[in-house]
């Protein structure tokens, strides 16, 4: 039996069932994608801005479907999570994740971190916290090194069990940041609560900073109130100088867009910290 969402069910109409059956055909090979080998990670460097190198990567997943070709994560994560796949596959992406890291630093390369995606499922499963110490033990790899991205959807449920559970996370060593903050509902005093080491600022804020003034007294603002709440700051998809310029201005921390670099293959990720690449 499948198990999607029981409002598919309800809304079943001619136009809806095509997608109906595309999702079943999807979810059938979606199910066979993580023992096939057809998932693989990306990278995409992070940036500091007080030196211009590398500190990090954010860990972006790739589906090579057999037939389709690459499928990109906004079209099979939301699958997953409806079907319980994101389980195996959210294992697969910690487990790839810490292993790759793990392996730079015993090569010599720069020790930076890696930014994992969970998703709102994963992060209720309830043995989060033991996968996650099998994981980080079986790589090897400090858990410093390791960052966890959380939505603003998880500050919806009950804010003790939530903050219950960021503290276990933390407990372990990992860092926990809040991604594409800005797109949700949440305001920065009601996340003092929460024990975020980082905030990313959602894309859609940080573009045209150069001459959207809106954009820009938006990202400045929000950079001042997390400093003062004690958390670091990434700025997304930052794609111009002239956008860089405004975040170096306003003290951002950190800056991660395809202006330094989009999401690439581990080994041409591995080649950059190598070669020292710089903003
Ligand atoms: P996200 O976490 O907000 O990831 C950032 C997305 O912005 C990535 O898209 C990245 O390629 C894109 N991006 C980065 N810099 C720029 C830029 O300068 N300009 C523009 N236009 N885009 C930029 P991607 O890789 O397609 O991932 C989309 C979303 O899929 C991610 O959004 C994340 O929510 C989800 N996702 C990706 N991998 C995973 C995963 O392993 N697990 C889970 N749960 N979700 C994932
Ligand atoms: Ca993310
Ligand atoms: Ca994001
Ligand atoms: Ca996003």
């Amino acid at each position: 039996a499948k198990q999607l969402g029981g409002n598919q069910y309800q809304s079943y109409t001619p136009t809806l069932q095509s997608e109906f059956l595309d999702d079943l055909t999807l979810e059938t090979s979606l199910r066979y994608a993580v023992e096939r080998q057809e998932l693989e990670l990306y990278y995409q460097p992070i940036v500091g801005l007080e030196n211009g190198k590398i500190v990090g990567a954010e860990a972006l997943v790739r589906w090579h479907h057999p037939q389709q070709g690459m499928i990109p994560p906004v079209k099979f994560i939301p699958l997953a999570e409806q079907t319980g796949l994101i389980a195996p596959i959210g294992e697969w992406v910690l487990q790839t994740a810490c292993n790759q890291t793990k392996s730079w630093q015993a090569e010599g390369l720069p020790p930076v971190r890696v930014a994992v995606n969970l998703s709102f499922r994963q992060f209720n499963q309830v043995d989060l916290s033991e996968r996650l110490v099998r994981i980080l033990d079986e790589s090897g790899l400090d858990p410093s090194y390791l960052e966890l991205e959380l939505t603003e959807s998880i500050l919806v449920q009950n804010v003790e069990v939530t903050i219950a559970k960021l503290n276990e996370l933390k407990s372990m060593g990992v860092q926990i940041s809040l991604d594409d903050f800005g797109t949700g509902y949440s305001s920065l005093s009601y996340l003092q609560q929460f024990p975020f080491d980082l905030l990313k600022i959602d894309r859609c804020f940080v573009q045209d900073i150069n001459t959207n003034a809106t954009n820009a007294a938006l990202t400045n603002a929000i950079i001042q109130m997390a400093h003062s709440l004690n958390l670091k700051v990434i700025a997304e998809g930052v794609e111009t100088r002239e956008e860089l310029a405004v975040l170096y201005e306003n003290k951002c921390d950190n800056i991660q867009g395809y202006l330094f670099s989009r999401p690439v293959k581990a080994e041409e990720f591995k080649r950059m910290l190598q070669e020292g690449k710089r903003l």
